[in-house]
C-alpha cells in the first residue's frame, strides 16, 4: 500500500482505497488516505522545515532543484511507468512531454530564481530596495489529468523561493508522487521540505483549512477552486488557481487548411481531452465550413481512443453525448463507446466525437466536458467570431487558425483568453505567464509569476 511521505520518511496511517488502470478497470494499488492527523503532521513537519529551508541562499536551493532534477532522470523509467498506470495516458505521449517537463520544471525555476535582479532605488537621499521572502508552508493540491508535469510545475517554484510544501495528488493518480518522495529522500533532501499526502477531496479541504498552511496553490475544476477559495477565505490566505476551460478554436478561410485541421484534431482529441487546454468549441468561417467539417470528422475517425480516468468521467462525458442528441444535436462522428474485444473492454473508453448544430446556450456548449469531442458551427466574420470565442463564462485558451498577419494579431488581442496560440497549440515557454480568466482562474504561474506568488516582497527604505 503507497504510504505517505512526511518529514523525510514514509508514514502508514490512515485506512486503504484502491486506484484503477483506465485501460482495463482493474485495481493497480492501494493508497492511504490522510485523516485530520496525518495532514496536522505534514503540516507540522513542513513548518518545522520551513525556517532552516526559508533561511538558505536560493543559489543553494537552486542546487537543490537541480540534484532533484537529476533524481528524476534517474528514475526516468520508473515514473513513467507509475504515470501511464494511473492516467492510461500514452506512453509516447508521457516519455516525451509529462515526465520531461517535470525535469525541465526544476531546472527552469532554478535558473530564474538565481538570476533573479532586486528592485534596488535611490530617492531624496534615501535607498529603497525589495527583499522576496518566503510565504512559509504552501499546500499544493493537484489533478489527475497530467499529475506529475502538474505538481512539478508548482513545486519547483515553491520550494526555490524558500517554502516548504504539503502536496496532495489527486486520489486517482498516487503513483509519480510516491516515486518523488523516494527521489527527495534518495537525494537528502533536508526532511520536512517535502511532504506528500494522499486521499480524496476531503483530505485537501483538512489541508487548506489547516492554520498553519499559508497558501495555497490548485489546478482542478472550478467547482472545487471555489469550494477552496471559501475554505482559504476565512484565513486571508494567497491563493493561485489554475481552473477548468471551454477553449475555442476561430479557423478562419484565410488559413492553411491542412495545418487546422491537424491541429484541432491535436488541440480536441489530445490525451482524450483531458487537457485543461483542449479544444471544446471550434468555429469555422462559413465559405469552408463543410469541408472542414468532413476533414475533422473523417481525422477523429482515425483517432486512437483513449480512456477516460474513471468509470465516473466515463459515464460524465457519455451523458454529455447523450445531451447533445436530445439537444437536437447532428452527431457527425462518434458519439458511443468503442469495442474492442480485448482487455480494453473493462477500460473507462468513449469514441472522439465531433458534433454540430447545437445553439451557442446549450448546455453542451456551455458546460466543460473534459472529453475527446468537439463543437462545430459557422461564423461569417471577424467580429462575430470573436464574440462567439468570448461568449464563454470560462477564458483559459484560444486557438487561431488563419495565414493574415494581421488577422492573427487583431484577433488575439481581442480574445478573453489567458493564452492564445495562432496556428499551434499547447506550445509553453516556461518563462510566460500561465493561467485563465474568468472562472478559468486567478492569477498566473509561470516565470517570475510563479516566483512573485511564491513569495512576499518586503521594501526596505533607509536613509543615508
Ligand atoms: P477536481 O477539482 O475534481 O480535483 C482536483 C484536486 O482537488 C484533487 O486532488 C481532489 O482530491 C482535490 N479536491 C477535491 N475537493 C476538494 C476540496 N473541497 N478541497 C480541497 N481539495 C479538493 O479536478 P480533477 O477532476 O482532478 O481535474 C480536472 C479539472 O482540472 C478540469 O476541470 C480541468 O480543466 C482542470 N485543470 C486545469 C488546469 C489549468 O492549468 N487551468 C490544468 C489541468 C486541469
Amino acid at each position: 500500500m503507497l504510504t505517505h511521505f512526511i518529514g523525510g520518511g514514509p508514514v502508514a496511517a490512515g485506512l486503504g482505497f484502491p486506484v484503477h488502470d483506465p485501460v482495463t478497470g482493474t485495481v493497480v494499488r492501494h493508497v492511504h488516505e490522510a485523516d485530520p492527523e496525518v495532514v496536522d503532521r505534514a503540516v507540522r513537519a513542513a513548518r518545522e522545515a520551513s525556517r532552516d529551508w526559508a533561511a538558505m541562499p536560493v543559489g543553494e536551493r537552486a542546487g537543490w532543484m537541480r540534484r532533484l532534477a537529476e533524481g528524476i532522470e534517474e528514475r526516468f523509467d520508473d515514473l513513467v511507468a507509475a504515470e501511464v498506470a494511473d492516467t492510461g495516458n500514452p506512453l509516447d505521449q508521457t516519455r516525451t512531454l509529462d515526465v520531461p517537463r517535470g525535469i525541465a520544471n526544476f531546472r527552469a525555476f532554478a535558473e530564474m530564481a538565481a538570476q533573479r535582479p532586486e528592485d534596488a532605488f535611490h530617492l531624496s537621499g534615501t535607498f529603497s530596495y525589495t527583499v522576496r521572502r518566503p510565504l512559509g508552508v504552501v499546500a499544493a493540491i493537484i489533478p489527475w489529468n497530467l499529475p506529475f508535469l502538474l505538481m512539478t510545475w508548482k513545486l519547483a517554484p515553491a520550494l526555490v523561493s524558500g517554502n516548504t510544501v504539503v502536496v496532495k495528488p489527486s486520489e486517482h493518480t498516487p503513483g509519480s508522487a510516491a516515486i518523488f518522495a523516494e527521489i527527495c529522500a534518495a537525494a537528502g533532501l533536508p526532511p520536512g521540505v517535502v511532504n506528500i499526502i494522499f486521499g480524496h477531496g476531503p483530505a485537501g479541504q483538512l489541508l487548506v483549512e489547516h492554520p498553519d498552511v499559508n497558501a495555497v496553490t490548485f489546478t482542478g475544476s472550478t467547482r472545487t477552486g471555489s469550494a477552496i477559495m471559501r475554505t482559504a477565505a476565512q484565513r486571508v490566505k494567497p491563493i493561485s488557481f489554475e481552473l477548468g476551460g471551454k477553449n475555442a478554436g476561430l479557423v478562419f478561410e484565410d488559413c492553411d487548411l491542412d495545418r487546422a485541421v491537424e491541429g484541432t484534431v491535436r488541440s480536441v482529441f489530445t490525451n482524450g481531452g483531458q487537457v485543461c487546454l483542449c479544444t471544446e468549441r471550434v468555429y469555422v468561417q462559413r465559405s469552408i465550413f463543410e469541408e472542414f467539417c468532413a476533414r475533422l470528422a473523417a481525422r477523429a475517425q482515425e483517432v486512437e481512443p483513449q480512456p477516460m480516468i474513471s468509470a465516473a468521467h466515463r459515464d460524465k462525458v457519455l451523458s454529455y453525448y447523450a445531451l447533445a442528441r436530445s439537444e437536437g444535436a447532428k452527431v457527425l462522428t462518434g458519439g458511443g463507446v468503442p469495442v474492442f474485444g480485448d482487455h480494453r473492454d473493462g477500460g473507462y473508453f468513449v469514441e472522439p466525437t465531433v458534433v454540430a448544430g447545437l445553439s451557442e446556450w446549450s448546455r453542451f456548449n456551455r458546460e466543460e466536458i473534459f472529453g475527446p469531442v468537439c463543437h462545430v458551427a459557422p461564423f461569417d466574420s471577424e467580429a462575430e467570431a470573436i464574440d462567439l470565442a468570448n461568449s464563454s463564462e470560462y477564458g483559459l485558451a484560444a486557438t487561431v487558425w488563419t495565414d493574415g498577419l494581421d488577422r492573427a494579431h487583431r484577433v488575439a488581442q481581442r480574445l478573453e483568453a489567458g493564452l492564445v496560440w495562432i496556428n499551434t497549440w499547447y506550445v509553453r515557454d516556461l518563462r510566460t505567464p500561465f493561467g485563465g480568466a474568468k472562472l478559468s482562474g486567478i492569477g498566473r504561474e509561470g516565470g517570475t509569476r510563479s516566483l512573485d506568488f511564491y513569495s512576499e516582497p518586503t521594501t526596505i527604505t533607509i536613509k543615508l
